[in-house]
């Protein structure tokens, strides 16, 4: 069966013909392959004899898109097998082009397809039934899946638009074709794509939970923060009811944490790790000890060691992307009531906050001139503080509820937040954004009257505690 079709020449002249084919020839342009023809497999997906576990997963999920649309299922070979055929190099660059960081590429030649991308050097053997053999979802680069991917979506039609088979949609036909789609591309948000699960997921198959991840781009390659300053309780505030954390435990040195008469929110660990006391939600800002403690942490952690209790774990650095290690307090505004903290709160919280953040990334900077920290813009530290300079391998990651951006109010303050962050910091570090899309949040509680707007879907402490904008 013919799968190229001619281009005719729209003048006689042979002068113009060569010039037309000089600007058509780079391109390739115009040609359709023939994949699938009648059910039957018409081509081979190629992976070489050593593919990276992307590779071989982004050959596994592109097998299975096929088949979804047409019920062939076109084999997985190490080398081609029949010339006749179309073949689908997946993993195996065209011309020996090189990447970096996620970029990869999708490249017709004749009756070749190459899907390549910046693979993290793995070779273990991918099982499509295990999930456990899967390539890691985070820290790691995979863009062959990605080339892959962006393939069955723009050359072969299909949409990953939830769980499993049944949120997958595409056309089936007998007979899948492709026309020529060149390009070299990369995930636009370079930072991280992680989108945030949240409620019972015990009604979806956890492999279908995972496959979506994979097929939405998730991934974490540099910045993502979120509250994580729990595992210094354990060595100085108090030893644990978990074992484990129980024996990392120093000695009790109360002056670390924050010092509160009143209003005296316990962290969000107690429950779990010291049930029936009170421990303070957040640390004293004016004492060294924290600071020279995370700083310690995060070098630790950037050296691949074992520290029990760290929040993020598998932080890793990855080849040509700088190494941020994350420090944001609990999720509440229960700070140090002690003299020091006291009048520089009252002062300017956003500024205080920040130059201990400040303190904590020059020290590490010190100790390890590769490791950058980043945090957020959230709660009391939303605002920039305009007084201080941020140190300058700090990230700020901005939070922001655009599902209430509707409201005027709400969009004309987050909105001007976000712009004046971007208009002075932005060519100084990295910004990034936590986005709130499908959850109205705690600022809900900032538009007069929202109890009519979300009675229905608010939990009851949303709705109790609503006020009206000063
Ligand atoms: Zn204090």
């Amino acid at each position: 069966m013919k799968s190229y079709k001619t281009i005719p020449f729209p003048c006689s002249s042979s002068v113009f013909k060569w010039v037309l084919l000089f600007f058509l020839l780079p391109v390739q342009a115009y040609c359709d392959l023939i994949l699938v023809e009648n059910k039957i497999p018409k081509s081979e997906i190629v992976i070489g004899a050593s593919p990276t576990r992307s590779a071989q997963f982004a050959a596994l999920e592109l097998q299975y898109g096929i088949k979804l649309i047409t019920g062939a299922e076109i084999p997985i070979v190490a080398a081609p097998k029949n010339s006749d055929t179309v073949q689908i190099m997946v993993g195996i660059p065209s011309d020996g082009e090189t990447f970096k960081h996620e970029e990869y590429s999708i490249r017709f030649r004749e009756k070749k397809i190459y899907l390549a991308g910046n693979d993290t050097p793995d070779f273990k053997k991918v099982n499509y039934t295990k999930t456990d053999t899967f390539p890691p979802l985070q820290y790691y680069y995979r863009a062959s899946c990605f080339a892959v991917y962006d393939f069955l979506e723009k050359a072969c039609g299909i949409r990953y638009y939830s769980y499993g088979d049944t949120g997958t949609v595409f056309t089936p036909r007998k007979t899948l074709s492709v026309s020529n789609l060149d390009c070299r591309r990369a995930p636009a948000m370079k930072a991280f794509r992680v989108p945030y699960f949240e409620g019972p997921q015990s009604h979806i198959p956890p492999r279908d939970l995972l496959l979506l991840r994979h097929r939405w781009r998730e991934n974490i390659v540099c910045g993502l923060v979120n509250h994580n300053i729990y595992s210094i309780y354990y060595r100085y505030w108090g030893k644990a009811t978990d074992k484990q954390l129980a024996s990392v435990f120093i000695e009790h040195r109360p002056e670390y944490f924050a010092q509160r008469s009143e209003d005296r929110r316990s962290s969000r660990i107690a429950q779990r790790y010291y049930a029936g006391q009170y421990v303070p939600s957040q640390l004293c800002y004016a004492v060294d000890g924290p600071v020279d403690y995370f700083a310690d942490e995060a070098n630790k952690v950037y050296q691949g060691k074992k520290v029990p209790g760290v929040r993020f774990p598998d932080l890793k650095k990855l080849p040509d992307t700088p190494f941020y290690y994350p420090i944001q307090p609990d999720d509440d505004t229960s700070v140090c009531q002690c003299s020091q903290c006291k009048e520089k709160m009252e002062k300017d919280r956003s500024a205080y906050l920040f130059s201990w953040i400040n303190k904590v990334a020059a020290k590490a900077h010190k100790l390890n001139p590769d490791i950058n920290f980043a945090t957020l813009a959230y709660d009391i530290t939303s605002t920039r503080p305009a007084d201080i300079e941020l140190y300058p391998e700090l990230s700020v990651q901005i939070c922001m509820d655009i599902a209430l951006w509707f409201h005027p109010l709400i969009y004309k303050r987050q909105h001007g937040i976000y712009k004046d962050w971007v208009r002075h910091e932005g060519k100084k570090r990295m910004l990034s954004c936590w986005l709130y899309m499908l959850d109205p949040g705690s600022a809900i509680r900032q538009i007069p009257g929202q109890t009519r707007f979300f009675s229905c879907h608010l939990p009851q402490t949303y709705r109790k505690n609503h006020h009206r904008i000063p």
